[in-house]
């Protein structure tokens, strides 16, 4: 019935080639899901075109029942996978078949080991989509027909997915997309009714669209429906088996891991909808591109209206997947109109405490995975989203010097429970490392009087603690700023003003240091070390000025004030120098160590290689 022109053999872009290869190699074992992968693909592309026909019925040219089909062909090894959805052009056809267009592309590609079975991990998470068709064809040949477009601008797309394709115009009566699998010889098994019947019930029961196989016994002709067809969101929690949740995640979360947990909830009231979201199980390859695409799909009334519905959740919850459905936006709804429209806030302003309860209801291993995975981002949600700052406060957690593993496991909560009899402030350390907060030198009065500090090492900290201030009362204070006021002492700037002079040597290295620093002053930190580097209350503190440097952001200097701790020998040889440069020479070697010993660089490290030379030969 086709008829075809110019024919043309194009390449694969060199991504696409790397995708292929890996994924022959690395999910021979799991080929199955090459089923799963198209009818997917179909069920998107039928959806896509019930939305556009929303505003141009014509698109469904009389033919409005819209489904998939599956056929088969044990003679000549063949899988027909068929749906009456949107269509290709042939410009769609180049670009969606022969390049890779997702974001997050690079860093897969970056990721991969060579190893097949490291590598099909990541391959699971990258998702295969179409590709998946070659794991178990040796050529596949695509023919598709844009909806709406002419039947002479048909498209026919071949390949053996060895570097190469041809694409031809055809004409095609038919809308929609054919996708035809010659089979390799080690995968004709799949050229058979049981097994295709078995596969579309395991992996493609939750998809809307009827799937429909050929009715079975030799006398039929007919086609019968083999999924349940319905949303299955829209179905009763009841009848809806975790298997049955699972499945749907895969699709539409584009993974092929079974989620970390799910929250399933239909509210019936002023406003009506249902709303299914799941927390995956990894992160996604994009979370922390500023453009990463928000997971969450928008229905109205069943139809699909959009995907990467930003509205629908805030930012730092990008890495939800799942579906909102209602009834009280109109078919029509744009993305310009749902930026303010109070049914969205409203249906967004539940999902948020949706989505935070089922976080808060995982148990101890799950929320240790979860917190592994997006607690990076949920700390976002601290900064921005202040109506729900106290919940999502009480969510983090973070290392100590109470529990110093890597993985972080302290609460805000843990912390007020083992806070000290008189001790006012929730204290923490912010540092480049966990090696360096551990051992700076800062944390010496801490440690001595069993006062927990926070070690805070995710650059996104810094802004954490800037804009929580304060958890049940307690407010959150750094261990690297301002003056202290530790239980069992007297409050820092009180010790000042009470000892009516600075004590001579304080004087002398104020002088001796210039504008290097802001201040000299008696420390109330240090029980070992001689000196350290403290910012004032309100100044920038020394890891957040190296987070803005190493973006490139032009940071304003700021003096830190140096504290001394009078007791240590060092400091009593200062006492004792009577010669002004040699009180120099030392002093500056005094401040320089205490910023070696916060993980800090020194404006001049061959001048003070220099000064320690000078001392160790003379
Ligand atoms: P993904 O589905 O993750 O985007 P795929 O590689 O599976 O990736 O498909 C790439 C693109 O090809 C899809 O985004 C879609 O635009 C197009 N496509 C694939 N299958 C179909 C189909 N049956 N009908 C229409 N378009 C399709």
């Amino acid at each position: 019935m086709t008829t075809s022109t110019k024919s043309e053999t194009l390449g694969f872009q060199s991504e696409v080639n790397q995708l292929l290869d890996l994924v022959i190699n690395s999910l021979y074992s799991n080929r199955e899901i090459f089923l799963r992968e198209l009818i997917s693909n179909c069920s998107d592309a039928i959806e896509k075109l019930r939305f556009n026909a929303l505003s141009d019925q014509d698109l469904y040219g009389g033919d409005t029942e819209l489904l998939i089909d599956i056929d088969f062909d044990e003679k000549q090894k063949t899988v027909t996978i068929r749906d009456n959805g949107i269509g290709m052009s042939r410009e769609e056809v180049i670009t969606n078949l022969g390049t890779i267009a997702k974001s997050g592309t690079k860093e897969f590609f970056g990721a991969l080991s060579g190893d097949a079975s490291s590598d099909s991990q990541l391959i699971g998470q990258f998702g295969v989509g179409f590709y998946a068709s070659f794991i178990v064809s040796e050529r596949v040949v695509v023919t598709t027909r844009r909806a709406g477009a002419p039947e002479d601008a048909g498209v026919r797309w071949e390949s053996d997915g060895k570097g190469q394709f041809t694409i031809e115009e055809i004409t095609s009566p038919r809308r929609g997309t054919e996708i035809v699998l010659h089979l390799k010889d080690d995968a004709t098994e799949y050229a058979d009714a049981w097994r295709l019947r078995g596969l579309i019930k395991k992996y493609s029961d939750h998809i809307s669209t009827p799937i429909r196989v050929p009715e079975a016994g030799d006398d039929k002709t007919g086609r019968e429906t083999v999924n349940s067809a319905t949303a299955l969101w829209l179905r009763n929690k009841q009848e809806i088996s975790d298997d049955d949740y699972k499945a749907f995640y895969k699709h539409v979360g584009h993974d092929f891991e079974d989620p970390l947990s799910w929250v399933h909830s239909r509210v019936e009231g002023k406003l009506e909808y249902t709303t299914l979201f799941y927390i995956p199980n990894r992160a996604p390859f994009d979370l922390y591109e500023r453009d990463a695409k928000h997971g969450v799909k928008l229905y109205v009334q069943r139809v699909f209206i959009m995907d990467d519905a930003e509205q629908m959740l805030p930012r730092y919850l990008r890495f939800i997947r799942g579906v909102v459905d209602t009834k009280d936006l109109p078919l029509n709804v744009s993305r310009e109109i749902l930026q303010r429209n109070k049914t969205i806030d409203t249906i967004r302003a539940a999902s948020i405490k949706k989505i935070l309860g089922q976080i808060e209801s995982l148990n101890t291993d799950e929320f240790g995975k979860f917190w592994k995975l997006f607690g990076r981002v949920m700390k976002e949600g601290v900064i921005e989203d202040h109506a729900n700052q106290e919940r999502l406060a009480k969510l983090l957690r973070f290392t100590s010097t109470v529990d110093e593993q890597e993985d972080p496991k302290v609460s805000l909560t843990d912390y007020v429970s083992r806070m000290q009899e008189g001790q006012t402030a929730i204290y923490f350390l912010t540092a480049e490392n966990l090696a360096t907060a551990k051992k700076s030198p800062h944390l010496e009065v801490f440690r001595s009087k069993n006062i927990e500090v926070l070690l805070l090492i995710d650059p996104v900290d810094e802004w954490v603690t800037t804009h929580l201030t304060t958890f049940e009362g307690k407010s959150l204070k750094s261990v690297l700023h301002g003056k202290l006021d530790l239980p069992g002492d007297k409050p820092q700037d009180e010790a000042e003003t009470e000892a009516e002079e600075k004590p001579p040597v304080v004087e002398r290295l104020k002088k001796a240091l210039g504008d290097k620093v802001k201040d000299v002053r008696v420390t109330q930190r240090l029980t070992n070390s001689a000196a350290c580097l403290v910012a004032d209350e309100y100044d920038m503190g020394a890891n957040l000025q190296r987070i803005l440097k190493a973006a490139g952001q032009e940071v304003p200097a700021s003096a830190r004030v140096l504290e001394v701790n009078l007791q240590h020998p060092l400091l009593l040889r200062l006492e004792n120098e009577p010669e002004d440069s040699g009180f120099a020479r030392l002093a500056s070697i005094v401040h320089d160590q205490a910023i070696l010993a916060e993980g800090g660089r020194l404006e001049d490290p061959a001048g003070f290689v220099e000064r320690i030379n000078a001392l160790l030969v003379g």
